[in-house]
């Protein structure tokens, strides 16, 4: 089954079916040789990992094969778009390490796209509609008959452009007529029914203002601006595929040059949602605190939560080009952002939920310099120094009273490695009055220090600590997934995505850092020894470092995933 997917996703030359069409055209000579794609996002919210599947796509193949890409915004409705997004929208490209031949705007383009409506009425390729919306709709009718006429399909050429001019001068209200392409009410393709390609929108638009009342419909303003720009290659996912044979209509009407849509599976993703209505929904809402929120499935909350631009080009390229749609599971997303930041992030100790640790027999006061290496993945990051004293934080779990057979961390009278410092013996504990443990109390064995005579003394487990006097406090974010089930988007009767948000999808901490730690610069990443890896969040003060955890170290869903 899955080398079957592989084999229809890549030929046996190792291209994607888009690299094929690519090449197939290159050798023919096709588009004088060049290849020019574009990236064209709605700016009516943030990009997200579907998104950069889209980019990097885009982007790669132009790389791939020499060519170019331009960055176009599809402005066509002033009602949702805003600045703010398309300043994300820049930003979030330029940091998945792209950049674009020209910045350019459907809405560019306006003037043109009036012109050439105009060229369809004169040859009678299109007409004013007075039917409102819903006689519209009504009137295409279903796929397997063939729709009703409109009553205005014959009106003509002059009338057509008369009232099309009355329509950009503002003298009829929103709804009070379209301009629709005259093609096939009988088309068994819905969309070739006479599609409509202009409406009334007395709307403010953010680039344009008040110039204009009216709007192209995606579909008229697509196709356009791709051959105005001298696109070669339009990329774009599959439920535009239906919309292919009135992209080509457009183009071959115009007698224009003629881009060609190529569409491929978009990238869906379990345990989250990526429609930008739903997005905008859960920061309007509040259930989450913004559109980088670090549990958005956001380029930005991706960003903030960690993740390197490295790690999301790896996921784009590992997931491949499908002709058909599937769900990718997100730990792929996870095992992507480990593997990258395994060989990039330094070191760190961090106790998360800290208990008191006594080594009785540690002289009062004295303080050792213990020295550690910062990756050992890469020696050339260095090492640096964790001072050791007599009182230390570990974690609460890394102690048990009455362990299990197979608990090799610290017990009483069980021997662990501190590690980058002594191996200890756990010799006692003390209580408070309802009975939880308070300190633990253990003796050090001198010699066990790395080099020394003893330190080979085999023990089972190593710890990681702090020095009490010398810790430092920082807080601590632990992010889960933001849905507790696969498919939020399938809700039962009577429910929506809301009520699928997992509520333990955020938990705040106060934790113990190493001190040299507050001398670092923000979004540096770390690997807290034993526990994940964690980003400094850019809501830090210099004196309390906000810490956010990318991802745990190890798949810990797919554990419970398994037991279940
Ligand atoms: P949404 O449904 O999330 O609002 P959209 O498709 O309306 O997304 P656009 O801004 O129109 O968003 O998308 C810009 C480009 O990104 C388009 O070419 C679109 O096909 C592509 N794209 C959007 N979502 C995905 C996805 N999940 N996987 C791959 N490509 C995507
Ligand atoms: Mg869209």
């Amino acid at each position: 089954m899955e080398s079957k997917q592989i084999n229809e996703n890549e030929n046996k030359t190792g291209l994607n079916f888009i690299e094929a069409i690519i090449e197939k055209d290159l050798k023919e000579g096709k588009n004088n040789g060049q290849v020019y794609t574009r990236f064209p996002p709605e700016p009516n919210g943030y990009l997200h990992i579907g998104h950069a599947k889209s980019i990097c796509l885009n982007f790669g193949l132009a790389k791939k094969y020499n060519g170019k890409t331009n960055l176009r915004f599809d402005d066509t409705n002033p009602v949702k778009e805003e600045v703010e997004y398309v300043d994300s929208i820049k930003e979030d490209i330029q940091w998945l390490g792209f950049q674009w031949e020209k910045e350019l705007y459907a809405s560019d383009y306006f003037e043109q796209l009036y012109q050439w409506a105009i060229q369809l009425i004169k040859e009678g390729k299109a007409y004013v509609d007075n039917l409102s919306q819903e006689e519209i709709s009504k009137g295409r009718g279903v796929p397997t008959s063939p729709g009703v006429e409109s009553p205005y399909r014959n009106r003509s050429v002059e009338e057509n452009l008369a009232l099309f001019e009355s329509m950009r001068a503002g003298e009829f209200p929103d709804g009070y007529c379209v301009l629709r392409a005259k093609i096939d009410m009988a088309s068994p393709n819905m969309h070739l029914r006479d599609p409509i390609m202009y409406r009334i929108l007395h709307a403010t638009h953010h680039r344009t203002g008040d110039k204009w009342c009216i709007y192209p419909m995606y579909d008229y303003a697509h196709g356009e601006s791709d051959s105005i720009e001298g696109i070669t290659h339009s990329v774009c996912t599959l439920e535009f595929e239906v919309h292919r044979p009135l992209y080509d209509w457009f183009c071959n009407a115009l007698r224009i040059h003629h881009p060609q849509q190529i569409e491929f599976a978009r990238l869906n993703l379990n345990y989250t949602v990526m429609s930008k209505r739903k997005l905008l929904q859960l920061v309007q809402q509040k259930y989450v605190s913004s559109w980088d929120d670090p549990r958005m499935p956001t380029i930005s909350g991706l960003r903030r939560r960690g993740y390197t631009p490295e790690s999301i080009r790896t996921f784009a390229e590992t997931v491949g080009v499908a002709k058909r749609d599937n769900v990718i599971d997100i730990s792929l997303l996870e095992f992507c952002v480990r593997a990258d930041l395994n060989k990039k992030a330094l070191r760190t100790m961090a106790v998360l939920n800290p208990i008191k640790l006594v080594i009785d027999n540690y002289p009062d006061h004295q303080v050792e310099i213990m020295t550690a290496v910062n990756n050992p993945e890469d020696h050339s990051q260095g090492i640096r120094e964790v001072p050791f004293s007599k009182e230390l934080w570990i974690e609460k779990e890394d102690f048990m009273e009455n362990p299990p057979k197979k608990f090799f961390r610290l017990s009483p009278g069980n021997e662990v490695r501190l590690k980058y410092s002594y191996i200890i013996r756990c010799v006692s504990v003390e209580k408070d009055s309802d009975g939880n443990i308070t300190v633990i109390h253990c003796i050090y064995l001198p010699n066990t220090l790395s080099g020394m005579s003893d330190c080979n003394r085999r023990v089972r487990g190593a710890i990681h600590w702090l020095s009490v006097e010398h810790a430092q406090t920082a807080e601590v974010r632990l992010f889960d997934r933001l849905f507790n089930v696969p498919n939020p988007d399938d809700a039962e009767e009577g429910k929506t995505f809301i009520d699928y948000l997992n509520p333990d999808s955020l938990k705040v901490v106060k934790a113990f850092i190493e001190p040299q730690l507050l001398q670092t610069a923000p979004l540096s990443h770390y690997q807290f020894e034993r526990q994940g890896y964690f980003c400094i969040d850019k809501d830090s003060q210099p004196n309390c470092l906000i810490f956010n955890r990318t991802t745990t170290l190890k798949d810990s869903w797919a554990k419970q995933m398994s037991k279940e």
